[in-house]
């Protein structure tokens, strides 16, 4: 593998640091466990997965690559992170279940595998990037023609400091401090960009809704401060 550059190795460290928890419901990877059947559900009302080829950017411990390939996906999952994608690999393997998972920069697997997935979703992996752009270019690359992108991210505004990080690392500590770097936060507005500059249009958008009384995340149809979206490819004649 080629001296990958669009990597920020401080948080590739950090995802290796915490790897050992990454299956336990109540360590610092809960929240994902928890947005996880919301995600699921968001990319399966969005596209078919039984029986199609599904590569997950950024896929850590494969909490969604698994959720993915329990609905029948043939899926794939990719990160820069080693160790968790040993305990990813190990977790798939006493489930019985068959996935493959890669350590390798997302632009050779690009150069190596272009058009080769019906569905690309990189979910909570954005914002961990020097340029997401190109992350989103590369996930592009990978997808088959006609074939569906998910991203999921944190927004960029004054609510999603007070919420996401403020309120989520410092006040209910349901994420470990540093998760997240306000600057590296993204807007619905950017995800849009780049993936309209690609000829995809935005086909659904919904957000992660905190409810800290019931301690519980339900989906909403708008884009706020934890969202994911679903872009399809314009047809032609409307390009
Ligand atoms: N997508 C998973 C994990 C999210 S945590 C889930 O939502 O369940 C963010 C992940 O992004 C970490 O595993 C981290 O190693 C990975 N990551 C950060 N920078 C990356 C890069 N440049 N290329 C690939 N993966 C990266």
């Amino acid at each position: 593998m080629n001296e990958p550059a669009n990597v920020d190795l401080e948080e590739i460290k950090k995802f290796d640091r915490l790897a050992e928890i990454w299956w336990d419901p109540d360590g610092a990877m809960g929240m994902l466990h928890v947005i996880n059947p919301l995600r699921t559900g968001f990319i399966m009302k969005n596209s078919e997965l039984r029986g199609k080829k599904v590569l997950d950017v950024g896929c850590g411990g494969g909490i969604l690559t698994e959720a993915l390939a329990r609905e029948g996906a043939e899926a794939t999952g990719i990160d820069l992170a080693e160790t968790p994608l040993k305990i990813a690999a190990q977790h798939a393997e006493t489930a019985g279940l068959s996935i493959e998972y890669l350590a390798k920069d997302v632009e050779d697997l690009a150069r190596e595998r272009p058009h080769s997935y019906d569905v690309v979703a990189c979910c909570e992996a954005l914002e961990h990037v020097p340029d997401p752009q190109k992350i989103i270019d590369c996930c592009v690359a990978l997808l088959k023609p006609g074939g569906t992108l998910f991203f999921s991210t944190i927004n960029r505004n004054l609510k999603s400091f007070l919420f996401a990080i403020v309120g989520a690392e410092y006040v209910l500590r349901m994420l470990p401090r540093g998760t997240h770097h306000y600057s590296k936060l993204i807007k619905p507005e950017e995800i849009d960009r780049w993936t309209v500059a690609n000829g995809f249009s935005l086909a659904d958008i919904s957000s992660f809704m905190y409810n800290p009384l019931t301690k519980t995340f339900k989906l909403k149809n708008r884009a706020d401060v934890n969202y994911i979206t679903c872009y399809k490819p314009v047809p032609k004649a409307a390009a």
